[in-house]
């Protein structure tokens, strides 16, 4: 079948290679200049099982609303955004209760999963490297009600596999000395010994080389400008380069997916969150630390990619503005130096480069994927602040709904279908 993918993300891009590898002839076609240019350029870098929930834990909704217009807080509502979210904003309030937090965080827990199994079983069967990491992720904890519902989430997904370990904060910095400064405000940690990181980007750029010399055809700089519709079908796109067709299409652009799904009367509920990283050198430090870390009070992950190290956070609910606001940015730097004050010491302000990214993020949480009433168009979009943890898994999982065979994990909450 010959199968066009719209978006050369970490998302577009897995998505054709299972695709390939299951006997497709695979089009991709992406805007920008080259693959992993948007969101899935400078992400936090964890791939991360242990921190699947969705954003709406009950009482984000309060947290979010004592936050507006405040630029220090991890999480802002920017007020002139307020009258755009109001249907995304229900829909999010909606899936705020307990119960529905806690089937989309086992949704997400074991979406991820079966993604990082995906993805050790590319690397065996690739060799590809992208400053990759399996020592772990660590999560640290300044007070014990949020350990407590860290804890509570973790306990929720074990059965699914997601191992961990509680530790004191002396048992945490046995595990990593760098958080020798701050262990004394911390109450303690969750070490979760299967997470892993990397840069998406890299590891994008080459498994889309490795696709291309495989006979994938990456189609860089040209715009899907139209879906054009017939019936229950989709006739064909109109592209910046001219019209294309194939018998199937795949969406992944990410947080620009509702756009192009309304012009053929679907509409995705994905809401772009705005997000920050730095990215700085750490050459030649003995001492720099070796886990990625989550800091669950300050809102920021941190992660050492090779000789590099990615600090990411804050939300900003500020619409499709990709300004790169330095202020957001710092805001970033601070947060992780309250867990590594020797960091401002070691980095100048040349060493340290700011990105921002929109998050592509659901309603209620996780991704969608497959089908749609429309036969010969599928999805794979919505991942929110975990396409880099869900990608291998999502993509091989849309590969299998192509082929019509049985899914490797229980598709329930994953499908278009759910906002019906
Ligand atoms: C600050 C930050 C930190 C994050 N940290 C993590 C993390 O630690 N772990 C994790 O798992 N996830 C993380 N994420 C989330 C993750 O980066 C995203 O979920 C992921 O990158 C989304 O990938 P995507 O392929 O769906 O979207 P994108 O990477 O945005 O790809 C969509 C592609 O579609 C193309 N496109 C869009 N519209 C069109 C069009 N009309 N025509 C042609 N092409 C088009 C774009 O050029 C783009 O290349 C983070 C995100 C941010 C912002």
């Amino acid at each position: 079948m010959r199968i066009i993918i719209i978006g050369a993300g970490v998302i577009g891009t897995t998505t054709a290679w299972y695709l390939h590898q299951a006997g497709h002839q695979v089009h991709v076609i992406d805007r920008a200049a080259e693959p992993a240019s948007e969101t899935s350029f400078a992400n936090g870098g964890l791939l991360h099982a242990s921190h699947a929930e969705p954003w709406n834990a009950p009482g984000v909704v309060g947290q979010l609303l004592r936050w507006i217009g405040r630029e220090e807080s991890p999480l802002l509502l920017r007020a002139r955004e307020i009258p755009r979210l109001t249907r995304w904003g229900l829909g999010f309030l909606r899936n705020s209760s307990r119960s529905r937090f806690e089937r989309n965080t086992v949704v997400n827990t074991r979406l991820a999963i079966h993604s990082l199994r995906r993805l050790q079983a590319l690397r065996r069967e690739t060799g590809i490297r992208y400053a990759d990491s399996q020592s772990g992720i660590i999560k640290i904890f300044r007070d014990a009600v949020s350990m407590e519902k860290a804890l509570q989430a973790s306990r929720l997904t074990a059965d699914l596999g997601l191992r961990f370990s509680v530790l004191d904060p002396r048992q945490a910095t046995a595990l990593e000395p760098a958080l020798a400064d701050v262990a004394h405000e911390l109450t303690g940690a969750i070490y979760y010994p299967d997470d892993e990181s990397g840069d998406a980007c890299l590891f994008t750029r080459r498994l889309a080389a490795l696709a291309q010399q495989q006979g994938v055809e990456f189609e860089q700089g040209v715009s899907v400008e139209r879906l054009q519709r017939d019936g229950d079908r989709l006739s064909g796109l109109i592209t910046s380069a001219g019209p294309r067709t194939a018998d199937l299409y795949i969406l992944a652009a990410g947080s620009f997916s509702p756009g192009l799904a309304r012009q053929v009367g679907l509409r995705l509920p994905i809401y772009p969150v705005k997000g920050y990283s730095h990215t700085a050198p750490v050459n030649g430090w003995r001492d720099a630390p070796t886990i990625p870390m989550i800091d669950d009070a300050n809102k920021v992950v941190m992660s050492i990619l090779d000789d590099r190290i990615r600090m990411a956070g804050t939300a900003e609910f500020a619409g499709f503005d990709t300004t790169l606001e330095h202020r957001r940015a710092d805001n970033v730097f601070r947060q992780v130096l309250k867990t590594f004050p020797t960091l401002e010491d070691r980095l100048t302000p040349a060493d340290l480069t700011p990105w921002c990214g929109l998050r592509p993020l659901t309603m209620d949480g996780p991704p969608i994927l497959g089908p749609t009433p429309i036969r010969n168009l599928q999805l794979n979009t919505g991942a929110g602040h975990l396409g880099w943890t869900f990608a291998c898994g999502a993509a091989s999982l849309v590969a299998e709904s192509v082929a019509g065979s049985e899914p490797s994990i229980p598709l329930d909450g994953l499908g278009y279908n759910r906002f019906a």
